[in-house]
């Protein structure tokens, strides 16, 4: 393995719209095909981290009073970059990330219609105006940027997750410090000089890479009004906690276990295909991603077995370079320890492992992260592996025999990120997704991520806070509402001394 620091490269900050190299500790960024050291990522100090929260203080005035038209015109430009700049990005992503080039340009794609959202600026923050609320007294409410606002982003979209924060942030006024995920920096990094060439003043968007000591000094600095944060729940529950105690406004988007419910009805041909992407696309590394199918009957369980157990067979694993793949290798070897830890522990719990995807070997790759698809048959709600998000390509198979039971499981689960139901039966569909307990729900449709123009976010355990992540949320969220309400003392309209409360009489 080489991990000699000389010849690979440092993997810095951006701040005040320069790079900035703060390389008293570093860590190592692996590529998960090959298991080598691509680079060492800087883990800024307290200092360097207060560096960019300064710059993005400073930058705030200014920017806060540029027309939003401009500040909108901005994101525009920025989309273009990033489709002109779309197959570096994408390899940035891979290599560093490990997920197939396909999946990183569809990542992207989603991150840019993000920017293409903020682009609406203008119209987005028109604010509400009322004309005669009282003789000759008007109100308006509008909205106003917070100041400096900051992000902390996980590794598995590494340029979606953060493009789902500081576009609509920046454009709604405030200035900007992203905290990216120290285990995939480079793409978040690419894209904030892109923004940089797109016009971005300096210091409105600062990036600093690090860990909990970069986090922990955005989240005690007073300087820092609002923080965003995707990633682990327990890490969700801590940056909501801090956070709030320092007086700030906290979204915490944390972890999942999404459950598709099959029922007897459903088109199986297509529930099978629907899951063998939401399963084990990107290594079923993603919040979204379906890691439980809950089949109505015992007949729908062997249908949906006989189904995946084929698809798999048929699954193409390896470098994500290879566009040939349907599946890469896991982020990095910790991870993949994990993963393989629960595969084994669902082992001993009893669950039926129907394909065991252990033992696989990739060409050319030894020291690669990969794990085959594994599938569980006989998956129970006591057990480990059903109630822990796992992160990784394992698919369980839950047996219930009704869809009250199926809804009752995943009403009681930690978790509401997202769940989908695979019917034919309208009155069943419009009863589930009106009873399900669960922030995002799909019908016939295993992946029900919001579109950039809607909001994203889950219940229960899955978020922290109140307000769901991009979208018109993102509006309330970077903003903070002020009312106005004005009168132009005249002749005619002129009124004494009134002590009693104001009331339209
Ligand atoms: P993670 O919680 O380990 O890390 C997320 C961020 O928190 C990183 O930037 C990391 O540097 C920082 N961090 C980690 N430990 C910290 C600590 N002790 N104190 C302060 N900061 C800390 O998450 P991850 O492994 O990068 O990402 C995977 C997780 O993110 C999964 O649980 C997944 O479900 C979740 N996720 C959720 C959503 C969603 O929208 N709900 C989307 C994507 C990912």
């Amino acid at each position: 393995m080489n991990n000699d620091k000389s010849v690979t490269q440092t993997i810095g900050h951006l701040i005040d719209g320069q790079r900035v190299n703060d390389t008293a500790r570093t860590q190592p960024v692996f590529n998960p095909a090959t298991g080598q050291v691509s680079g060492h990522v800087a883990l800024a100090s307290q200092a360097t981290v207060e560096q960019a929260t300064a710059s993005a203080e400073k930058a705030f005035p200014e920017w806060r009073n540029t027309p939003p038209l401009k500040r909108a015109r901005v994101m525009s430009k920025l989309k273009v970059l990033l489709e002109e700049h779309a197959d570096e990005i994408a390899a940035l992503i891979t290599a560093e990330h490990g997920k197939v080039l396909n999946d990183a340009h569809g990542e992207l794609q989603r991150g840019i219609e993000n920017v293409e959202y903020a682009s609406y600026a203008p119209e987005l923050l028109k604010g509400e105006h009322s004309r005669n609320v009282g003789p000759n007294i008007d109100s308006w409410a509008e909205h106003q940027a917070l100041g400096v606002t900051a992000g902390i982003t996980p590794f598995n979209f590494p340029a979606m997750v953060p493009l789902w924060m500081w576009p609509m942030a920046v454009a709604c006024g405030n200035t900007f410090v992203l905290k990216p995920s120290e285990r995939d920096p480079s793409s978040a990094l690419f894209i904030a000089e892109l923004a940089v060439k797109a016009g971005l003043p300096p210091g409105v968007l600062n990036v600093v890479n690090g860990d909990k000591e970069a986090v922990d000094t955005l989240l005690r600095d007073a300087r820092v009004k609002a923080v965003s944060f995707v990633g682990s729940t327990p890490i969700a529950e801590y940056i909501y906690s801090e956070g709030s105690k320092h007086g700030k406004r906290v979204q915490a988007l944390g972890g999942a276990k999404n459950h598709a419910v099959v029922m007897p009805d459903a088109d199986i041909a297509n529930a099978v295909n629907a899951m063998m992407g939401a399963a084990y696309g990107s290594c079923g590394e993603r919040c979204m991603a379906v890691p439980l199918v809950v089949a109505v009957g015992d007949e729908v369980a062997e249908q949906m077995i006989a189904g995946l157990s084929a698809e798999i067979a048929k699954m193409k694993v390896g470098p994500g370079t290879d566009n040939g793949n349907d599946m890469g290798p896991l982020v990095t070897k910790a991870h993949f320890d994990k993963v393989k830890g629960y595969v084994d522990q669902g082992v001993k719990e009893g669950a039926k492992l129907l394909v065991d995807g252990r033992g696989l070997k990739v060409e050319g790759h030894a020291d690669g992260y990969f794990l085959g698809p594994c599938l569980f048959d006989q998956v129970k709600p006591g057990m480990v592996i059903y109630q822990e998000e796992i992160f990784g390509p394992v698919l369980g198979i839950v047996r219930v025999k009704t869809l009250q039971e199926a809804m009752q499981l995943i009403n009681d689960h930690e978790y509401g990120n997202g769940t989908c139901i695979f019917t034919r039966d309208g009155e069943a569909a419009r009863y589930f997704t009106d009873h399900i307990q669960v922030g995002m729900v799909g019908v016939n449709v295993p992946l029900p991520v919001p579109v950039a123009y809607h909001s994203f976010g889950g219940w229960k355990r899955s978020l922290f806070g109140d307000l769901h992540a991009y979208g018109p949320d993102a509006v309330r969220f970077y903003t903070k509402r002020k009312t106005i309400t004005q009168r132009w003392p005249s002749a005619g309209v002129r009124e004494g001394s009134v002590f009693s409360f104001p009331s339209s009489r």
